[in-house]
């Protein structure tokens, strides 16, 4: 069977001593450093020469002027990152007329990348309980190995970070090279998700329906945080007890955000297990967000990131999420019949019975039936080849967008 190569994240916590945190707090400053002025050199001479052409200034240029030989203590592989970053970010922002944004010292990017080049990085072993991981600059770094390097694995490069509660984490990539994963070609089970902001998300098959009172816990930390964040914003700025308490701050946001990531990978570990294909609506959140006001709860209940985990858990096993076009009509039509009901487009209407062939409908359970046989009849002509529909590397099969098709013709 064919190899391919994948990529593999593995984070691990580091324990830094209080020189190296000095260093790792230096190396975030020059890293914004260099951003900044790389990016001034961009606009500037993309004014000059009218976006035709840039002048490539290196982290090098900036090195050689005397007054900046700090930007010599610190990794040179993070600051040569920071020009590709720079250079990426403006071509993407320059094509729609827009300009990237300097950074500003007080909500600093708390991270840097540097790169494995020969065996500059390395994790080195001396017992059970004491492992290194040696890092430009830094040298050896305490690290806790929780779990175990792929066998054959390539290191290609380091994020160092730290988070908003002062943990530090070493997030390493590799290249893997796997089995290529055959894709699923027959879907018998098939599941599908609506959302909904009463119960938030339901189920084809009713077995995993969300409830608001599942993630209850979430509004409790959520009174927690809102509380020690006005304690906070009564505190000096940059004083002592500022920062520990803007420390406090950050790790109920870090225990938020890992319960409810927590939650959602179980969750979507399960679907993608259980199911040959899943099924949801290709709705714009931020947009219905904005439209319907509702920004606090989708922010909260997070479907988009459970869309997310569940198209990469899918993909790991040839199988796909579908993305339903938000023009289908998957509320107003009748599961069994096919009949279009207008007058269920009011929220209000829980359940309705169908004018034409008089079943009765709950309006979700409905909905995610609708969406379920939308998936079946995309997969069905994805199959057969049918070119207006695409399947991303993400794993999600969906409907080509209309810029997309003119330029496939
Ligand atoms: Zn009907």
């Amino acid at each position: 069977m064919a190899q391919v190569k994948v990529i593999k994240c593995l984070q691990f916590r580091i324990y830094p001593d209080a020189a190296q945190q000095v260093l790792i707090w230096k190396t975030f400053g020059c890293c914004r450093w260099m951003w900044n002025h790389l990016l001034d050199e961009r606009i500037k001479s993309n004014k000059v020469l009218d976006g035709v052409k840039f002048k490539n200034t290196t982290p090098a240029h900036f090195k050689k002027i005397p007054e900046n030989s700090f930007l010599k203590e610190v990794d040179a592989l993070a600051l040569a990152n920071e020009q590709l970053n720079v250079n990426r970010a403006c071509s993407k922002c320059f094509a729609k007329g827009k300009t990237p944004k300097f950074r500003a010292k007080r909500n600093e990017r708390r991270s840097y990348t540097t790169n494995a080049v020969n065996n500059n990085i390395e994790l080195i072993h001396i017992r059970d309980t004491e492992n290194y991981l040696k890092l430009p600059k830094l040298r050896l770094v305490k690290i806790i190995r929780h779990r175990n390097i792929p066998d054959g694995a390539v290191l290609k490069h380091v994020t160092v970070k730290e988070t908003a509660s002062g943990k530090f984490f070493a997030a390493l990539t590799y290249e893997v090279m796997q089995e290529e994963v055959q894709p699923v070609t027959e879907f018998k089970d098939v599941e599908s998700f609506d959302y909904n902001m009463r119960d938030l998300v339901v189920s084809a098959s009713g077995r995993y329906d969300i409830q608001a009172e599942d993630i209850h816990w979430y509004r409790k930390m959520e009174q927690k945080l809102a509380k020690e964040e006005r304690r906070l914003s009564h505190m000096e700025y940059g004083s002592n007890h500022y920062r520990k308490q803007k420390h406090r701050v950050g790790a109920i946001h870090e225990k938020i955000a890992n319960r409810r990531n927590d939650f959602l990978h179980n969750l979507s570990r399960d679907v993608a297990d259980e199911f040959d294909a899943v099924a949801v609506e290709d709705i714009n959140l931020h947009g219905m967000a904005q439209a319907l006001n509702f920004g606090k709860s989708i922010h909260d209940n997070g479907f988009g990131r459970f869309r997310g985990f569940l198209a990469y858990k899918l993909k790991a096993q040839g199988k796909a999420l579908v993305k339903v076009s938000w023009n289908f009509p998957s509320t107003q039509r009748c599961s069994v019949c096919h009949h279009i009901n207008s007058k269920v487009k009011d929220l209000s209407v829980r359940e309705w019975v169908c004018p034409s062939c008089g079943a009765l409908h709950n309006r979700d359970k409905n909905a995610c039936a609708n969406l379920k046989q939308e998936a079946i009849n995309y997969l069905n002509r994805w199959a057969n080849g049918d070119s207006t529909l695409i399947l991303t590397p993400e794993g999600v099969l969906s409907v080509k967008k209309p810029h997309l098709l003119k330029g496939g013709e």
